[in-house]
């Protein structure tokens, strides 16, 4: 059998989309996509998760939908609603409907979060029936061979996230998503930005140092996200001390002593 991701280099630009592979992503996405699976993305915000799957959409060429799911979210956001339409009603398809009629892939972003009902709502799509029932609507779809359904979650228990139970766990096969390496970490940086490679290598090495002071006590830790906004301003010509501390040090804390920390690590970095 062909491997799957022969056609793949190692850094990738497609469809206008940049990621830059950490592991053995782009593989794993593949196989679950040729055999049907549903991928669980686990790991803490500013990963690089959501970058992922839309590059991997682009790569396969695939239609590409997001839902950000928050604590109100419900089936009928998800599936579909009946609206009024003068002295009628008409059935709008919701995301996932619309996703499973056309086929491509729905990224359903911290599902978590979401309301109970929807976990129920799409295990029948999560097994080997791929099928979801509209049952407002009378109307049930089998998913096309090339629709998949991809969700993350933050799995960060001791932080108030909500958990996922192991019955849901299992209708997914999981990767798990963490803060690069440095070099990568900075040919990131470099591949978003064009940054001055110098000036990456700083960035990343003042990330990792943040990122190993448990003593400060952040909700979240510094995440690539945060360097590359970082990187950007500092690419648009502002100060290097002024950009880091706006982009990471005032977004990661409110708390004055620990944002002073801060403020001294990207002094000295700097
Ligand atoms: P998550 O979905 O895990 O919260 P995102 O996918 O939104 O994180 O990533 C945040 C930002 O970090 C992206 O917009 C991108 O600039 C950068 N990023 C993180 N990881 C990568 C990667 N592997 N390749 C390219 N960009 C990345």
């Amino acid at each position: 059998m062909r491997p799957l991701n022969a056609q793949l280099p190692d850094t990738n630009a497609t469809g206008g989309v940049y990621y830059k592979e950490t592991g053995r992503e782009t593989e794993v996405f593949r196989h679950c996509f040729r055999e049907k699976l549903p991928l669980l993305l686990k790991g803490p915000t500013g990963t690089g998760k959501s970058r992922y799957v839309e590059f991997m959409a682009a790569e396969l060429q695939l239609p590409f939908l997001t839902v950000a799911c928050h604590e109100e979210t419900s089936t009928v956001d998800l599936l579909g609603r009946y609206i009024v339409k003068g002295d009628t009603t008409e059935w709008i398809d919701g995301p996932l409907t619309q996703a499973v009629r056309q086929g491509g892939i729905i990224y359903l972003d911290e599902i978590a979060e979401a309301r109970p009902d929807v976990l129920v709502a799409i295990h029948s799509l999560t097994d080997h029936r791929r099928m979801l029932f509209l049952d407002r609507h009378h109307e049930v779809l089998r998913a096309p061979d090339d629709f998949m359904l991809v969700a993350s979650f933050n799995p960060g228990y001791q932080r108030g996230y909500k958990e996922l139970k192991p019955s849901t766990r299992q209708r997914f096969v999981t990767l798990s998503f963490d803060y690069p390496g440095q070099s990568i970490e900075a040919e990131i940086l470099y591949g978003e930005t064009e940054i001055d490679r110098a000036i990456a290598n700083k960035l990343v090495g003042f990330a990792a140092r943040v990122r190993g002071m448990a003593e400060l006590g952040l909700a979240e830790t510094a995440s690539t996200r945060l360097l590359v906004d970082a990187a950007k301003l500092i690419h648009s010509g502002m100060p290097p001390r002024l950009s880091c501390t706006v982009a990471i040090a005032e977004t990661l804390t409110d708390d004055p002593e620990v944002r002073q920390s801060l403020v001294d690590l990207i002094n000295m970095t700097f």
